[in-house]
């Protein structure tokens, strides 16, 4: 049994047995974890606050090769998040960029995945209220670039061609961003995107700062970032955190 001290952020948790946590864990070192956290339960005299949602600390994993779920020794907490719980938004939003790394991060060392999840939450839990679909959306784009799927705006994905700012373009999930007009004729089937959306997406993968999304534009980059995620990431699986975020703010209204 090896020990592994690293930096985690707990994006997962639910209760095992009579006193037991188990944590899904994001580390820096070792990617998605799964822990069990003795005693966690019962008293959380153990680790008191240490394990919520979205805390982040130095975690002590000791890690048996070809096992599932490793034993958590401490965790010495640095960041609570305590503001994500604070705002349905900021929760559900937290709660969808969690459910992104899980579902695509694998066991290997990312400290790049690592620093963008991290600083996504950071962003998310100082975002106003009326903000946070945005933050979530700038965070979950950064992330998907993180992740190698950054995607294509600023010239056809399929024939190369320089796209101009204005024109509106059709994003072309299967092809890894937009298209141009000549090619979406040949293949159709994408989804046109005003020139301002593709800019928007740029923007966010450049952490450029934006006026704010109408309700309608913020609607409208969810879909188009749930269908992207459909095609590249999470195949037939459907994301049920990220169906919360999408759904949470347009049902209340
Ligand atoms: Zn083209």
């Amino acid at each position: 049994m090896a020990l592994l001290v690293t930096e985690a952020i707990v994006l997962h948790a639910f209760d095992y047995l009579e006193s037991s946590r188990i944590i899904r864990l994001l580390t820096r070192e070792a990617g998605v974890q799964s822990v069990l956290a003795r005693g966690a339960k019962k008293s959380r005299g153990r680790y008191g606050s240490a394990l919520d949602l979205f805390a982040e600390g130095s975690a002590q994993l000791y890690v048996k090769p070809d096992r599932e779920l490793n034993n958590l020794g401490t965790f010495e907490i640095s960041r609570t998040r305590s503001e994500l719980a604070e705002d349905i938004g900021r929760f559900t939003a937290a709660s969808a960029i969690a459910e992104l790394a899980l579902r695509f991060a694998g066991e290997e060392a990312s400290p790049a995945l690592f620093d963008t999840v991290a600083g996504v939450l950071d962003e998310i839990s100082v975002a106003a209220p009326e903000r946070t679909i945005e933050a979530g959306l700038s965070g979950a784009w950064r992330i998907v670039s993180v992740l190698g799927f950054t995607p294509e705006l600023s010239s056809c994905s399929l024939c190369h061609t320089p796209i101009r700012d204005a024109e509106d373009a059709t994003f072309s999930h299967a092809s890894g961003g937009v298209i141009c007009l000549s090619c979406s004729r040949l293949f159709p089937g994408g989804r046109k995107i005003p020139a301002g959306a593709r800019a928007t997406i740029a923007s966010w993968l450049n952490r450029a700062e934006l006026p704010g999304l109408s309700d309608a534009e913020a609607r409208s980059h969810q879909r188009l970032l749930r269908e992207f995620l459909g095609q590249h990431l999470t195949g037939d699986r459907p994301l049920r955190a990220f169906a919360v975020w999408e759904h949470e703010r347009w049902s209340a209204a």
